[in-house]
């Protein structure tokens, strides 16, 4: 690790203009940050602590719940307007990681974690994301855990969050305060595909602080449901998840519906072709399968990762079954 300068900020102002040096870095939870330093992926010189910042609240205001970029990830699945509300959040959360790392990590670190790409997180390797330009080995080499969906040439890593997964079908935005100002951007469009830049992975303003997220009340949020398949029962990322809501109307006719999905892609996905789908159609098992495949529309496969098709298929008709089963 290399010398690195530190500063704790006790508002957010102080913390963006401390943040206007080159080379800074904001430290929250820690979970994934101090890891990276240590394996020498990424280098600040400077690093300000967050964690005096007032952003741990959560609360219901507006139709809609505000949760602060500091509330610790636990706190976030534990939290009774979440269970009452956003089960399929809760569930995911409960999912990530282990309890020790959901009791430090926050909601604004979950959104900023880098990918798992084995390739990205050893530094005898090339890798486009973490030195632009070097290469992709993982697209000829081991893919397995790689991306099926939003790759590109350049790059195909996946984005590992389970939090963001439920976040994309549940319409969250996030609250964010920088130098050009405060910004509200929806999560979907947070974080970018790699295309020809791998090493820009979101629309964060250089210096810019997430303070918080909010996420709408919406009948069809009661319905939801995370299902993640993974190599281990715990302490394992997902090779598929898929976050689901769904509204129905009194003869089981779907209103309204979302389909995250998570493992397969190089950001948040939303299924929407398969959204488009289900709605007006009867709820059933028939009508799933038909939203599964619309799912994995565009998916492109490696030499590893082919299952993916199919077990993402498989996982949108369980979630779905889940959710609609919720009374
Ligand atoms: Fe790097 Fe992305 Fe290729 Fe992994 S998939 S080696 S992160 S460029």
């Amino acid at each position: 690790m290399k010398p690195v300068t530190y500063k704790r900020a006790m508002k957010s102002e102080e913390a963006i203009s401390s943040a206007s040096a080159s080379h800074s870095c904001y430290l929250a939870g820690g979970t994934t940050l101090v890891d990276l330093m240590k394996l020498d992926i990424v280098a600040p010189e400077h690093l300000i602590d967050i964690n005096k910042l007032s952003l741990a609240d959560i609360e219901l205001k507006n139709d809609a719940i505000r949760v602060g970029a500091l509330v610790k990830n636990s706190d976030l699945a534990h939290h009774a307007l979440i269970l009452e509300h956003f089960p399929v959040l809760s569930q995911a959360l409960l999912s990530g990681a282990s309890p020790q790392l959901r009791n430090m990590a926050t909601v604004g670190g979950n959104i900023m974690q880098r990918t798992r790409c084995y390739y990205f997180r050893d530094t005898t390797l090339p890798c486009n994301k973490r030195e632009p330009g070097t290469g992709c080995p993982a697209i000829g080499g081991h893919n397995r855990i790689h991306a099926i969906l939003g790759g590109s040439d350049k790059c195909i890593a996946v984005n590992p969050s389970d939090m963001c997964v439920a976040l994309a079908a549940l319409d969250a935005s996030l609250n964010t305060v920088g130098p050009l100002g405060k910004k509200t951007i929806p999560l979907v469009d947070f974080h970018v595909a790699p295309g020809e830049h791998p090493d820009v992975e979101t629309v964060l303003d250089k210096g810019a602080l997430i303070e918080s997220i909010t996420i709408p009340l919406h009948p069809r949020n009661k319905r939801s449901h995370y299902l993640k398949v993974r190599d281990r029962a715990s302490y394992a990322f997902a090779l598929v998840s898929v976050a689901v809501a769904l509204e129905l109307d009194s003869g089981g006719v779907i209103k309204s519906a979302r389909i995250g999905l998570g493992g397969v892609a190089t950001k948040p996905w939303r299924a929407l072709e398969a959204e488009k789908f289900l709605v007006g159609k009867k709820a059933g098992r028939d009508i799933y399968k038909r939203a599964g495949e619309a799912a994995v529309i565009g998916a492109k496969t490696y030499e590893h990762n082919a299952f993916k098709v199919e077990l993402t298929k498989r996982v949108v008709v369980r979630a779905l079954e889940k959710a609609e089963a919720i009374v």
